[in-house]
């Protein structure tokens, strides 16, 4: 068995089932992908859109592909042919022009509104405010190929454990306040390699794992 196939082994005891596991492959190649999906891994997050789309040309069809980086607008119509969920929208802008994507394929795009819980100024995302208010908005509601399926964060990276859990205890929180009025919001995704436990104790329904599966990465 490989490291891959043995790593991804590993974690699979460490989340429970209910928790959707998306295998984080940006940098890797596709020998290194092939061997999850061999050991039965389907989901896979790519955080490059052309590097996804690349990837998805050459793998099999039953794959479903992530996007968890930061989506520029004019790029979203490389991907809207087969992206399976969209992690990090933050703006009406990119919601409007995914649902024109979307539409051109006869597809509903999923997508995931990114909550800034991190205190690092780099990280990207809403306030919840802004959040509550773009959920609220006619013009979001308007949209009939996309469907706002949850909420994802990126907590500080620290070691602080105390502060890792105050901020997906937030957006725990927003997603719980949110919840009874949008149904439709089912995903909570949050937790990578270093904070997944944290995560799930917090509530996650969706942890994106990258290193603890494919081994370090040499560039971002
Ligand atoms: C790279 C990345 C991950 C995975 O990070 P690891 O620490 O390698 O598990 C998760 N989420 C996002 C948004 C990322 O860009």
């Amino acid at each position: 068995m490989s490291d891959i196939q043995h790593n991804l082994e590993r974690i699979r005891t460490e989340i429970p089932e209910e928790v959707t596991l998306v295998a984080v492959s940006k940098t890797k190649p596709v020998e290194e992908l092939m061997q999850a999906y061999n050991a039965g891994q389907r989901v896979f997050g790519e955080n490059k859109i052309q590097e996804m789309t690349e990837k998805w040309e050459q793998m099999p069809k039953d794959i479903q592909w992530h996007m968890i980086g930061h989506v520029q607008t004019n790029k979203v119509k490389y991907m809207a042919e087969f992206v399976d969920l969209i992690h990090a929208v933050d703006s009406l802008k990119l919601l409007k022009e995914i649902d024109k994507q979307a539409k051109k394929h006869d597809r509903i795009i999923s997508c995931l509104i990114q909550i800034k819980i991190a205190e690092e100024d780099s990280k990207f995302g809403l306030s919840d405010e802004d959040a509550i208010a773009l959920l609220a908005s006619e013009e979001v509601k308007s949209l009939t190929h996309i469907q706002i399926k949850g909420l994802m964060g990126m907590a500080t990276f620290t070691n602080n454990e105390q502060q890792i859990k105050s901020e997906f205890g937030g957006i725990k929180r927003l997603f719980d306040q949110l919840q009874p009025e949008y149904p439709n919001l089912t995903t909570l995704s949050i937790g990578m390699s270093a904070d997944h436990a944290i995560a799930i104790a917090s509530g996650s329904t969706m942890v994106r794992i990258g290193s603890s599966i494919f081994g370090a990465r040499n560039y971002h």
